[in-house]
């Protein structure tokens, strides 16, 4: 066993037992060198990802007001070690500057245009309105504008989370109530310092107010930097999958989406639609791919003109595409594809100078639901008789079980083409 050092007797009192103060669980200047160092490296985090993903413009927003925040907190215990009214003048521009950032990050990642009109005015008008009082010496009054403005900027931050939260549920609601509450911090401390320092504040503020806030910072800052890249990762996943969900030539939905939305089968009263462009094929051969191209692209024009809210329309293959309308009848639903017919016709002539028609199917689920594969499938018979047909027309389909063996060219659906 090691035997205790004995304490010297000529020592003072003072310096043989450490005072209460000695033992302060709160060091203010080491918290504010911790949340600095924490803050830069976020700022530092932020700035990577996004050199990876640049589409998300709001982690460099963020990053930028994480740097903000970082050197306001630097040059605060700067400001702490040797108080000058220039250090903390700059301290509490860079501490609202940096929060403003994060209120335009936060509208940028909701609303995807560029923040920094409204960086300018979140940061100008506190910024003005605390270095008015500090100026001429009125320390508290500053202090107490200054944790105000960050409070409320704070708020617009999580007041944005909140407005996007559809598109991540859980990462924007914990977002905005983790900014909610570090807003809420600030406000005691803006009383406090009025409270018990007055309009001049000897020295700097110190109370109870300042250390929870100081925590809650310190708590809250990796926390909201892995919830802002997880936003990213989110986004990303989200594009993907649109992307492979979409059509890219046509902007509609493809194949495998339509599948997918029709996996539960389709509803009673629903209908599905399968159009073909005639002869394409000879247009891409007399043409070239580009002009069969643009064909495809009228096309898809002419199926979005008009489309029924509830309707699904998609590209789900070359020059194949199909419509599923919701609570209608096969009439209706013909007449509907006929007019479709009618302005590719029209559009493909006015705009490409060509003459080009198109084929439609048509088959119902009838009074109850139905998969979609079976009635897709008896579209798609219907719009081989339409090809038989003479091609240029709709064809409605009939039950199977009536079905003639021959084409049903003579029960078309055909207006006079364009
Ligand atoms: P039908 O009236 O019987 O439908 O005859 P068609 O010529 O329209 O049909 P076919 O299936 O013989 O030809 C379809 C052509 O569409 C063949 C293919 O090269 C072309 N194609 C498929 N996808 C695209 C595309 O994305 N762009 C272009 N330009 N052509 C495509
Ligand atoms: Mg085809
Ligand atoms: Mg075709």
């Amino acid at each position: 066993m090691r035997a205790c050092p004995a304490i010297p007797t000529d020592m003072p009192v003072r310096a043989q037992f450490r005072t209460q103060e000695d033992y302060s669980v709160l060091d203010f200047a080491s918290l504010l060198v911790a949340i600095g160092f924490s803050t830069a490296f976020l700022s530092v985090i932020l700035l990577a990802a996004w050199k990876t993903s640049r589409r998300d413009g709001f982690l460099l927003t963020c990053a930028t007001g994480a740097l903000l925040i970082a050197v306001s907190v630097g040059l605060s215990v700067l400001d702490r070690l040797q108080p000058s009214v220039w250090l903390l003048a700059m301290a509490l521009t860079l501490l609202m500057s940096g929060t403003a950032n994060l209120y335009g990050s936060a509208a940028q990642f909701r609303l995807g245009s560029s923040p920094w009109r409204r960086i300018a005015v979140a940061s100008l008008i506190p910024v003005v309105l605390t270095l008015a009082p500090l100026m001429p010496g009125y320390s508290g009054i500053a202090y107490a504008v200054s944790f105000l403005s960050t409070a409320v900027l704070l708020f617009l931050t999580s007041h944005q989370f909140w407005l996007a939260r559809a598109q991540a549920p859980m990462t924007t609601l914990t977002i905005a109530s983790l900014y909610f509450l570090v807003g809420v911090s600030f406000l005691p401390r803006a009383v406090l310092v009025l409270a018990r320092d007055g309009i001049v504040v000897a020295g700097r503020p110190q109370n109870w107010a300042q250390d929870l806030s100081i925590m809650l910072v310190i708590g809250s800052i990796p926390a909201l930097g892995a919830l802002t890249m997880a936003l990213s990762q989110i986004r990303t996943a989200q594009a993907h999958r649109r992307e492979a969900l979409t059509d890219p030539l046509t902007g509609l939905m493809n194949r495998r989406a339509l599948f997918d939305a029709q996996q539960g089968g389709l509803a009673p009263a629903s209908v599905a639609v399968l159009f073909d462009i005639d002869e394409f094929k000879s247009i891409n051969d007399s043409h070239g791919h580009a002009m069969g191209d643009r064909v495809i692209v009228l096309f898809a024009t002419a199926l979005k003109d008009n489309l029924p809210a509830s309707a699904l329309a998609a590209r789900i293959g070359g020059e194949e595409f199909a419509l599923i309308l919701r609570d209608t009848t096969l009439e209706t639903a013909a007449r509907h594809a006929d007019e479709v017919r009618r302005r590719f016709v029209a559009l493909v002539r006015a705009e490409a100078d060509l003459t080009c028609t198109a084929s439609a199917g048509i088959a119902g689920t009838g009074p109850h639901a139905a998969h979609a594969d079976r009635v897709l499938a008896e579209a798609d018979r219907a719009l081989y008789d339409a090809k038989r047909g003479g091609r240029d027309r709709v064809v409605i389909a009939q039950p199977q079980a009536e079905r003639p063996p021959l084409a049903r060219a003579d029960t078309a659906f055909r207006g006079s083409a364009g």
